[in-house]
């Protein structure tokens, strides 16, 4: 017996249909088009751009693709007033100043509306004083600094650090904390560059060169997106924050190649900085405090301003046949810095390719049973402004309706493996895909089995998954909706020991970059294209969601094995245990278990019967939201993942506890923190325990 169309299961050859219809030409056709003009957010070649990827769709075959704006606070160098970052002489003449703009290494990469460099939401301010070094300045270093030189006070000090290791707005939060009045970022060759000493820089090679400088946004919050309108969308009606009360920074930072910190650094005095410390300059690092030359000392004068300006989100709809009310939700940024031919162009190639092989099984009469939201978010390099602005204004909707976030940022940053990061819930989803996808490395191996041998998870026999952190635009979705994401790209080797792909956030990101060393042919793009497309039409089609609950209890059983080698003895010591958590865990386990039981078991011919499974599946991780958020990060509502407090770009799990466990020592209210972290592992708890009632059978 069957139901019709809200049974069938899906066309097989729809898959392969999919698949076959996209191409390398057509990829490279897009990418030369979105990198032909820098396209930064907030400017008319932004506007521009999101209109072309609206005519796209609809010439695509889309049943619509609307414009939505927002009118947002943004950050742009003065024209007229350089950021100078300069060494003064002891009359306060200028002896250096660094250069804001990189070298014009090839004609053909000019262009009149190239932004300079500068970091977006940077006090607008003058600073002056002796300059110290503080390595990526993480919590930890600025630690080490106080264990080796306890000597050196940071207050009123101008620091510079180097970029890597974690997000750029962590390391301006630790200075200010410090009492830092300026703060100076560069990109160090062992981070950006070759251990190889005969390697070749752009335009020769992939290398940063030395006048390369990585631009980008130093907004650190719990909400992220507009910075004026925390919770809400940013509308011609809705009331702004004032400027002073938002968590933007107080003092004036600016990033320089290393060129430039050369200058700097040879000069240093004080220590030898830790061996750790020392980076790819043929200098010995010092730590400071000034120069050898106590004359001399450095001066910021930085103009960045912060204004309001609209930015653009193309949202385009492929309406579903039987659940249309279900959205499989696709998005990528494309705002760039300057080109942006890796960072997001590359994703937004793909996603042009994707759209255009949806748009093809369309025209031939096909409709998948959900519905697709294809986004193209505005302002994410400003701190995921788009996206956030967007959930913030269809919360109702998105946060009932949506299945997953499927998010591809970059598409291609390198070409040894396809990195992922997800929901627990999506690793199978996104296994089954990369399966199904032959590796451009080797014909005979699939995607998976390159990830599998090149990244393989340390504790089960599966290519590694790691949690989301945050860093793009599936933040807002998982952490305020609890919608599950994913975000997939191919990348470079770890082996490289490289921070990012070199050229990251800078003016040599074009497209020669691309296609002459990081993905000629573009095969790369396709294997993303193809697993990005697969992952969709499955999440689409698929009559019951697939969605693996068992992932789940295994990721949360890692992350409370990690909890309780980290904190059990301490906390014991304070009479708290996870037996609590262990005994909701047990609750977790067995109703993730059953629940796929009971879904293999069904005959699946009554409608309704396949909705309200599909409903608890699509409700698992809204039950891990607490609807209060974490203590102090209201808008970060998801108990188990969270971007961590110390650096946005990576994740913790159970942020609650870790964040009350976090220097617990040293705080001078021993009670009170402790008192934290009791009701923390008790939400923990509780809120296992009601995500497992989620998928525990209603009878
Ligand atoms: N992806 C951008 C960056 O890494 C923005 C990230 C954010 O603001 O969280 O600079
Ligand atoms: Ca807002
Ligand atoms: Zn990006
Ligand atoms: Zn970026």
């Amino acid at each position: 017996e069957s139901c019709g169309a809200a049974c069938n299961e899906p066309d097989d050859d729809i898959s392969k249909r999919l698949m076959s219809s996209m191409n390398t030409a057509n990829i490279r056709h897009y990418l030369s088009v979105l990198t032909e003009n820098p396209h930064l957010a907030g400017t008319s070649a932004d506007k521009y751009t999101a209109e072309y990827i609206q005519s796209t769709w609809l010439e695509q075959g889309f049943d619509s693709a609307d414009i939505h704006s927002y009118d947002v606070l943004l950050s742009y160098p003065d024209e007229d007033n350089p950021n100078l970052v300069q060494i003064l002489n002891d009359d306060d003449t200028v002896n250096y100043t660094c250069s804001d703009m990189e070298e014009s290494l090839r004609p053909e990469d000019e262009h009149p509306e190239m932004v300079k460099q500068f970091n977006a939401y940077s006090a607008a301010k003058m600073a002056k004083g002796d300059l110290v070094y503080v390595n990526y300045a993480r919590v930890s270093d600025f630690d080490t600094l106080e264990s080796v030189a306890p000597h050196v006070n940071l207050t009123g000090k101008i620091l510079i650090a180097r970029y890597g290791r974690l997000f750029r707005g962590n390391k301006v939060l630790n200075a200010q904390n410090r009492g830092a009045i300026g703060m100076i970022l560069y990109s160090d060759p062992a981070d950006y560059g070759s251990n190889d000493d005969n390697a070749k820089e752009y335009p020769d090679d992939w290398w940063l060169p030395g006048t390369g400088a990585q631009r980008g946004n130093l907004h650190v919050s719990d909400y992220k997106g507009d910075v004026l309108t925390p919770g809400y969308p940013a509308n011609s009606y809705m009331v702004r924050i004032d400027e002073e009360d938002s968590p933007l920074p107080d003092i004036p930072v600016q990033p320089i190649g290393y060129d430039d910190a050369l200058i700097f650094l040879r000069e240093l005095g004080g220590d030898i900085a830790p061996e750790s410390w020392q980076g790819g300059l043929n200098i010995s690092y010092r730590i400071g405090p000034g120069f050898t030359n106590p004359n001399r000392s450095v001066q910021m004068d930085i103009h960045t301003s912060r204004e309001r300006r609209l930015t653009y989100n193309t949202i385009g709809f492929i309406r579903g046949q039987v659940e249309p009310d279900r959205y499989v939700i696709v998005g990528n940024h494309h705002d760039a810095w300057i080109y942006g031919s890796v960072d997001p162009s590359s994703g937004t190639a793909s996603m042009l390719e994707i759209s255009n092989a949806f748009g093809l099984l369309l025209k031939d009469g096909w409709r998948p049973r959900r519905s697709i939201i294809f986004c193209s978010w505005g302002a994410e390099e400003y701190g995921l402004i788009g996206s956030t602005e967007w959930v913030e204004e269809f919360v109702k909707n998105l946060g009932a309706r949506s299945i997953a976030y499927l998010n591809v940022d970059q598409s291609v940053n390198g070409d040894w493996y396809m990195r992922a990061k997800a929901s627990p819930l999506l690793f199978q989803a996104i296994f089954s895909a990369a399966k199904k996808v032959d590796d451009p490395s080797d014909p005979s191996k699939s995607v998976y089995d390159v990830w599998l041998e090149r990244n393989p998870d340390f504790l089960n026999p599966v290519p590694y998954v790691s949690n989301l952190g945050s860093g793009s635009d599936f933040a807002p979705f998982m952490y305020r909706i609890g919608v599950p994401g994913a975000d997939i790209r191919y990348t470079y080797s770890r082996s490289l020991g490289i921070s990012s792909y070199p050229a990251y956030h800078s003016a040599y990101e074009t497209l020669y970059l691309m296609e002459t060393y990081i993905d000629p042919g573009f095969k790369y793009h396709l294997a993303v294209s193809r697993v990005w497309a697969e992952l969709t039409r499955d999440i689409a089609e698929a009559i019951i969601i697939p969605f693996n609950c068992n992932d789940y209890t295994s990721r949360l059983v890692e992350s409370i094995d990690k909890l309780k080698k980290d904190y059990e003895t301490d906390m014991a010591q304070h009479g708290i245990t996870f037996s609590d958590i262990d005994s909701a865990m047990i609750n977790f386990t067995n109703a993730a278990r059953d629940l796929h039981v009971r879904i293999d078991g069904m005959i699946k011919n009554d409608a309704m019967a396949i909705r309200a499974v599909n409903d608890q599946l699509m409700n698992v991780e809204r039950a891990f939201i607490d609807p209060l958020g974490l203590p102090d990060r209201k808008f970060l509502r998801h108990i188990v993942f969270a971007p961590s407090s110390t650096n946005s770009y990576s994740s913790a799990t159970f942020p609650g506890i870790v964040d009350a466990m976090f220097k617990i020592d040293e705080d001078s209210d021993q009670d009170g923190r402790w008192k934290v972290v009791e009701e923390q592992m008790s939400v923990a708890a509780f809120t296992i325990q009601s995500a497992s009632t989620t998928m525990a059978d209603y009878q």
